[in-house]
């Protein structure tokens, strides 16, 4: 029997009803294969964690907030094996720990280094239909991490390279991998494929339907992931797969947005060598990820202006440390801008239109919209405009490029 991974995000397990309605599509899959079940917390708990933790401590223990985040996944999955059990399925549920998931001592986004699969593997030769708790490792000393918002996509991915599953399933509350989100843009266009190379891209500039890193894996290790409906089982959904197996390239495949960013300048950074290297490197060091990074000159060659684009939620930290920076290799300042949205368009065969850029950009223009700053790649396009331009943004692009 070959192996499939199934993986079932918040919506699709969010109350008593939706975990039976999964406990069912999981009995169907069990009758053919051998299943491991993935799930995420039950609708808004892992937020309602996250608030908690906010209103006990300013600033949450990185440690704790894992602990009590952890709780979450642990709820659905023991109700998921009790509704499957009440199918005449056997089944067990598995906490990260349990599934043998050792990550990185890195709380609140560690990575997955190990999974020793003998326990899984024992239950599912007995006969068992294993439901893990996604989102969640254990560290080599047992302390329990968790891997990022959104992380159980990468659990889910990373036990199916481990057990050379077949196929890993990702069920979610919309039909696939769209043109746009479709809660934002009504006509986005489902796709019935789409490149690990795009499909990571537009992960990591805020199409939130899968976890960059659960991508990164699929790619690496050639996964076939579905991405599909818990509420539509008709839909086949999209699949991921390498670029040269796709049927059809595309020059634009999506748009994203991604609300929640900020822009910081480094001002007059002196023009030597190192000092990029001193004000990324401690930044990395803090997993401040950034992006769009622009060194431009003054009249006075001597000194560079370093601006870039980071998460909104890392800001404070990220002043912080680049004000210790700046003093240490004699900049100016450092200056903020917390109102920042980046719009991308992401496609395989964009750089083959010499011309998509400087259409995204008129059309931005046309509307009023002021691009506040420009980043390109092979593959994507990202503008950084104001919050409040930013769905009119998404619209317009998705337009432009007739992507309904
Ligand atoms: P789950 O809880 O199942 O993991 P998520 O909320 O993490 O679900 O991801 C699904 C959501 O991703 C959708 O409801 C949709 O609003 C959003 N989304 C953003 N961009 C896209 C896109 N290009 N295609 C599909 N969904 C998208
Ligand atoms: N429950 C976690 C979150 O809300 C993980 C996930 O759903 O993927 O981020
Ligand atoms: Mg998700």
């Amino acid at each position: 029997m070959s192996l499939i991974v199934n993986k079932f995000g918040g919506t699709s397990v969010k109350s008593v009803a939706r975990i039976k309605n999964v406990a069912s599509i999981v009995a169907r899959t069990a009758a053919e294969h051998s299943v491991v079940v993935v799930v995420s917390a039950m609708g808004d708990t892992t937020d309602y964690l996250v608030k908690l933790a906010s209103q006990t401590s300013r600033a949450p223990d990185r440690r704790e907030l894992d602990a009590l985040l952890a709780t979450g996944e642990q709820i659905s999955i023991a109700l998921v094996a009790m509704a499957l059990n009440e199918l005449g399925v056997r089944a067990i549920s598995m906490t990260g720990a349990q599934l043998g998931i050792t990550t990185e001592s890195i709380h609140n986004s560690a990575r997955i280094v190990d999974i020793n699969t003998d326990r899984i593997k024992r239950f599912l030769d007995k006969g068992y239909v294993v439901v893990g708790a996604g989102f969640q490792g254990s560290t080599s000393d047992g302390e329990t991490t968790t891997l990022g918002r959104g992380g159980s996509d990468t659990t889910a991915v990373a036990l199916a390279a481990a057990m050379g599953a077949s196929v890993c399933d990702i069920y979610t509350d919309v039909s696939g991998v769209y043109t746009a989100d479709p809660n934002l843009v009504p006509t986005a266009k489902l796709l019935y494929e789409v490149s690990y190379e795009e499909m990571l891209e537009m992960a990591r500039v805020g199409a939130q339907v899968l976890h960059p890193r659960a991508v990164e894996l699929a790619r690496r290790n050639r996964i076939k992931v579905r991405v599909r409906s818990t509420f539509n089982l008709d839909n086949e959904g999209t699949i991921l797969l390498g670029a040269d197996e796709m049927e059809i390239s595309r020059p634009v495949s999506g748009v994203t947005v991604d609300r929640d960013q900020a822009r910081l300048a480094v001002l007059k950074v002196p023009d030597r060598p190192g000092v990029a290297g001193e004000v990324f490197g401690t930044l990395a060091e803090h997993r401040v990820s950034v992006d769009m990074i622009i060194q431009a000159f003054h009249e006075n060659r001597s000194v560079n202006d370093i601006t870039f684009v980071i998460k909104r939620s890392d800001l404070d930290l990220a002043r912080g440390l680049l004000e210790a920076v700046a003093a240490r290799v004699g900049a100016e300042g450092v200056l903020e801008d917390p109102d920042v949205a980046k719009v991308s368009i992401i496609g395989a065969g964009l750089m083959d239109q010499p011309d998509t850029a400087a259409r995204m950009f008129g059309a931005l223009g046309k509307a009023g919209i002021n691009i506040k700053m420009i980043s390109t790649s092979e593959i994507r396009i990202s503008c950084a405009v104001s919050e409040r331009d930013a769905q009119k943004a998404v619209a317009v692009v998705h337009d432009l490029f007739h992507l309904d």
